[in-house]
């Protein structure tokens, strides 16, 4: 039986992002990241909204808060170093009915005690000088939200990674996991073929799976999972003049998960609601520009199965009814994009990274959005973590 010194399951950009900073810090060590899918980021890491947030909606003193403050401005240098699509284009999240007003100073002070200094209160007046076909009443403006172009960052942090040395294993799904010792013996499927492997360190970041693999190595891992359905569709804003757009992030204010979920002080969970995405295109001299196309998305809806990113799609009907802050637009304007699915927590409203707590070998990451914003910080976090055993 072949044997490592860690193992990481799970190739979105938290398991890249661990390997990337467990290899720059343990240098020595034979480290093997296993991937189920033929290519990597193919699960949420690369079917999001790319957004890199200002922390509106991370709840005050939580991990999320921390990481996402941190996690963005290293994501920024890091994709200033090398040269990924990034832009600082700012957001708008909008009230468009009178009963919605008193809760922007909420959000606006979320988002201050959350790092991001800059929030403050438009009103319609100043909407419309940024957005002129906006309609709304006030928003929280965060000038320092900024997009990415989520190919790009994986595509360059999994070349970092392999620089790295560490291993990157594709098309290798890990079936069960067995606490053996000190270690963990894998039974894994590759191309077909059935291995086992054996391991000194676990680093569980299989996204909507990594519930399930934490259940192999402890079955009283104690959090679950709710998954969310999130479509996109998308538009040309070039296509008519009452669509035009300036290019920034337009998001209405937050609201309920469906299916009601309550979080762990018993309040609604709340979600960004379906909103309005820059994105970017790549030019042939290898620059890029922000775009000519606007995603629409996500539009959320509960699910059960992890795997059914096409059944059942919502009609363009039902994306241009979310999206009345925006009324120019008619669904004959929109064409179908990706859809993702999204972890959620149930009764629990933080990231989960931690220790196993009966094998302290064993880190698991249950990273809900921001994770793409945090991403390098929750992998920064996830080997301090070692470094204090
Ligand atoms: C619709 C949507 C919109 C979002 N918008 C934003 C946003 O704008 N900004 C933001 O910051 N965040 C956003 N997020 C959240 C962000 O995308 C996630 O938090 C982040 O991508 C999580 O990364 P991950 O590596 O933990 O998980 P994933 O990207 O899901 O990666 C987990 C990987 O593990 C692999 N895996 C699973 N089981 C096994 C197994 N048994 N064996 C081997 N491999 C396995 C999977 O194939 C997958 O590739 C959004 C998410 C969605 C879905």
């Amino acid at each position: 039986m072949d044997k490592v010194d860690v193992v990481i399951i799970g190739g979105g950009v938290c398991g890249l992002a661990a390997a990337y900073f467990y290899s720059k810090k343990f240098p020595k060590q034979e480290i093997l990241l296993l991937e189920k899918n033929l290519y990597l980021g193919e699960e949420q890491s690369g079917r999001n909204s790319g957004v890199l947030h200002s922390g509106i909606l991370n709840p005050k003193n939580s991990l999320k808060s921390e990481l996402c403050s941190r996690g963005v401005e290293m994501l920024k240098s890091f994709a200033k170093a090398y040269n990924i699509p990034c832009e600082t284009v700012g957001k708008i999240t909008v009230a468009t009915k009178k009963e919605e007003l008193i809760k922007l100073d909420f959000y606006l002070k979320q988002a201050i005690a959350n790092g991001a200094q800059d929030a403050r209160i438009i009103d319609k007046k100043e909407i419309n000088l940024l957005e002129p076909n906006v309609e709304a009443l006030a928003a929280v403006y965060t000038p320092s939200t900024a997009i990415i172009d989520t190919a790009s960052y994986i595509k360059t942090l999994t070349k970092s990674v392999k620089n790295n040395s560490v291993t990157i294993s594709p098309s290798t799904r890990v079936e069960n996991v067995t606490p053996n010792n000190s270690n963990f013996v894998l039974n894994i499927v590759q191309n077909g073929e059935e291995l086992n492997l054996e391991t000194k360190i676990l680093i569980n970041a299989a996204g909507l799976f990594s519930e399930e693999i934490a259940r192999l190595i402890n079955p009283e891992f104690p959090y679950k999972i709710k998954p969310l359905r999130g479509e996109f569709m998308k538009f040309n804003k070039k296509k008519r003049r009452d669509i035009l757009m300036n290019g920034l992030a337009v998001y209405p204010l937050p609201s309920i998960m469906p299916g009601g979920v309550l979080d762990q002080y018993s309040k609604p969970r709340n979600v960004a609601g379906t909103h309005l995405i820059p994105t970017f295109d790549l030019l042939a001299n290898g620059s890029y520009e922000v775009g000519s196309t606007v995603h629409v998305g996500p539009l959320s809806k509960e699910t059960s199965d992890r795997s059914d990113y096409e059944n059942n799609r919502s009609n363009s009907e039902e994306f241009v009814k979310q999206i009345s802050f925006f009324p120019g637009l008619k669904s004959d304007d929109l064409e179908l994009d990706y859809t993702g699915i999204q972890l959620k927590m149930e009764g629990y409203n933080d990231f989960v990274i931690e220790k196993d707590k009966k094998y302290q070998n064993a880190i698991h990451v249950l990273a809900e959005s921001p994770g793409l914003s945090s991403s390098l910080a929750i992998g920064e976090y996830m080997v301090g973590l070692f470094r204090r055993r």
